[in-house]
């Protein structure tokens, strides 16, 4: 039995517009997820941006028509299902590095854990630039724009350009564009600068975000919240200011302006806000509207999103990352090699307990193994 299943810097898209948006928007491969009691099953095809280009804003569908139809994933696809071998400990790192072209990396847990860049990090990076590997550096976290991240690395130490850097606020923005989403409509953020800043670059019309942060409601009788009827997308990530007004307004456009998204950047069940403890994730915030509107977004197009940009085979893709239910299903999702690093938040035990079903291909303590492993084939 798969569990919970989110995506590593991704996003998450309840598509209301769509006639059939469970298979439309579900597209990156198979997944199970239980999110609010839902179990929740879709097969995903091979192929989202091609999908993804025939997805159109469309303001015309009734809202009601769709309450109970999207967001649930479909569940009568299974043919996708295969099951694992269990983990493999890395022991030939340079087999790995050979056979893979690209490498993409979950950035909290496998580059840094909090603010702290992980011994041995820079070295591993630069060995595998001398052997002409592409990498990518994604992240979950909303807060910041790519440009944001890049100043990020800088500040490690570490030389990344912006464009390797993937964060789920640009995939935000990146998503809006694909479906062509009307830049006459707006955007309402329940996030941070990260989102809005993305959103800017790419022309959209947005409202919300940290200004909402202090916004309260003073339920009086007869107290009516008015919301901006040409919202025709909420976009839910992670948001240290999240309160009950933006609880209110996201749902009020989600429910009852007619075709409006709901597009969470990822669910992060939690996150490292500091080094000291796991926090409360971007998963909070999306609970909090779908709980409210009773809708439930289930897909990802990241991994395609980086194949398509860089015209790579995703079977010369490696994911590597610390989670297994975010970053190593998505990498299987996509149809790549994935690496688990136990220097985030999974475990050995973790990885290793009978009722975890998410085997990725191998598993090592952190990526500067890369180098220790190197001459393993001697
Ligand atoms: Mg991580």
């Amino acid at each position: 039995m798969l569990s919970r299943t989110t995506a590593t810097a991704s996003l998450s898209v309840s598509a209301l517009s769509s006639r059939n948006p469970s298979l439309l928007l579900c597209h990156l491969s198979l997944k199970t997820s239980r999110f609010f009691g839902l179990e929740k099953l879709s097969y995903i095809s091979p192929n989202p941006l091609s999908n993804l280009s025939s997805i159109r804003w469309n303001s015309n569908k009734n809202n009601s028509d769709n309450t109970n139809k999207s967001n649930k994933c479909d569940s009568s696809r299974m043919e996708g299902f295969t099951t694992r071998a269990s983990a493999q400990p890395l022991k030939n790192a340079e087999e790995l590095i050979d056979s893979v072209e690209t490498f993409i990396f979950d950035c909290d847990g496998v580059i840094w854990k909090g603010d702290k860049l992980i011994d041995g990090v820079p070295e591993t990076l630069d060995m595998l630039r001398s052997k002409g590997k592409r990498l990518v550096f994604v992240t979950n976290n909303s807060t910041k724009s790519r440009k944001q991240y890049g100043k990020k690395f800088e500040t490690l130490g570490l030389s990344v350009s912006e464009e390797e850097i993937f964060a789920s606020s640009f995939a935000a923005a990146a998503y809006l564009k694909s479906i062509d989403f009307p830049k006459d409509k707006k955007v309402y953020v329940i996030g941070e600068d990260g989102i809005l800043k993305e959103l800017e670059l790419a022309g959209f019309q947005f409202l919300g975000g940290p200004e909402d942060g202090g916004k309260k409601i003073e339920l009086k009788p007869g107290f009516l919240m008015e919301h901006d009827k040409d919202v025709g997308a909420v976009v839910v990530g992670f948001d240290r200011y999240f309160n009950y007004y933006k609880i209110q307004y996201g749902t009020l456009c989600i429910r009852e302006n007619p075709g409006c998204l709901f597009i969470a950047t990822n669910r992060d069940a939690v996150t490292h806000l500091t080094d000291a403890q796991e926090w409360a994730g971007g998963g909070s915030m999306v609970g909090a509207i779908s709980g409210s509107t009773q809708r439930w977004s289930c897909s990802t197009f990241m991994m395609d999103y980086v194949a398509n940009k860089f015209g790579i085979l995703k079977s010369q893709i490696c994911m590597v990352g610390d989670r297994l239910d975010t970053d190593i299903l998505f990498g299987q999702n996509g149809g790549c090699k994935t690496l688990l690093v136990l220097s985030g938040v999974t475990t050995l035990s973790m990885l290793q307990n009978p009722n975890n079903s998410i085997q990725p291909d191998f598993y090592t303590n952190k990526i500067p193994d890369f180098l220790s492993l190197k001459v393993a084939t001697v």
